[in-house]
């Protein structure tokens, strides 16, 4: 049996037919039925990442069906619903590890970038790294809440308590979040690029108080700003409307560099940190959340096939929600 997958060795993806491969022993066969295309992918396909192993089959926003289990698997069932993040396997050995920091681990496997992914019509995955999904949603709206939603709930976790708080870029993490944020109570404020009216409608619509250009100073001082925006020019704007004690937290991957800001605007213990990856802890408070908060996640979904294109309308901000491949 073979199946087709989206391969790259940089620049662009390439379709190609392999035989289905055989799941180890704690390892799942599963076909996929949509897979989100996130940031991350765009940064990996154009070389902004120095550790991808190419060729590879991008794509860590994985909804699918287990269609084989490894011999030890016990915890999955055949035809089950899961969903495959970026997290592939971590070592379970390193300090990281021993420490409940598992997404810092020294020297772990990361879907769709050091492993291959879900770009294609069946994948592999690790048993333990899995995530059970919800057998009756539509698995296009799941698909963005494997990364985006949950890399952003990280991200809205580690600023945790804050109240007031500011999302900068307002995509496909930005968009899950602003709904769960408000549901929690928490008023949110967005920040958009320059003249993007229809992202600041769109995070009105989704409950956030206010939405303007990130160039217009924010009406309060904010607990926390969350920065989704691969831009570093944001995080001098995002510190300087920080309450004393507030922290700005970046959640990409990648960014541009950071320009300098004076000392004074850091001053009264504000912060700056970054979000690395995801613990599957994050997982397990994470799923339970959005299907409670009844979030829904904003999507355009493309045919397989057409993967070039929808990484070609990320690439130039012709999205609105996220993009989802469907084979
Ligand atoms: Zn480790
Ligand atoms: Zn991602």
């Amino acid at each position: 049996m073979r199946a087709m997958v989206l391969e790259t060795v940089g620049q662009n993806l390439n379709a190609r037919d392999m035989p289905i491969p055989k799941p180890d022993a704690d390892q799942v066969l599963i076909r996929v039925e949509a897979c989100g295309v996130c940031r991350t992918d765009l940064h990996i396909i154009d070389g902004e990442l120095d550790n991808a192993v190419l060729p590879l089959v991008p794509g860590h926003e994985i909804v699918g069906r287990v269609a084989a289990l490894g011999s030890r698997v016990s915890t999955l069932t055949l035809g089950q619903r899961v969903g495959v993040p970026w997290l592939g396997s971590t070592c379970g050995r390193c300090h990281y590890c021993r420490t409940q920091q598992e997404n810092l681990c020294d020297a772990p496997e990361f879907t769709g970038y050091s492993i291959n992914g879900g770009f294609a019509e069946y994948c592999i995955a690790r048993a333990p790294f899995v995530f059970p999904l919800p057998d009756d949603a539509d698995p296009v709206a799941l698909a963005p809440l494997l990364c985006a939603g949950l890399i952003g709930f990280r991200s809205l976790r580690l600023a945790e308590p804050a109240t007031t708080i500011g999302l900068y870029g307002f995509g496909a993490a930005a968009h899950i979040l602003c709904q769960i944020a408000v549901w929690q109570g928490k008023t949110v404020y967005a920040f958009t690029s320059e003249g993007d009216t229809f992202s600041q409608d769109f995070a009105r619509q989704l409950g956030a108080i206010w939405a303007g250009p990130s160039s217009t100073p924010c009406p309060v001082l904010l607990d926390a700003a969350l920065i989704f925006a691969p831009v570093g020019a944001l995080v001098p704007i995002a510190l300087r409307a920080l309450r004393k004690g507030g922290q700005v937290v970046c959640g990409g991957i990648h960014m541009s560099d950071i320009p300098s800001f004076p000392y004074a605007d850091l001053w009264e213990e504000r912060s700056i940190r970054s979000v690395a990856n995801l613990t599957r802890q994050d997982g397990r408070m994470f799923f339970p959340l959005a299907d409670q908060s009844g979030v829904l996640t904003h999507t355009t979904a493309y045919p397989l096939a057409d993967a070039n294109r929808a990484l070609d309308d990320l690439r130039h901000g012709r999205l609105n929600g996220a993009a989802v491949l469907v084979p």
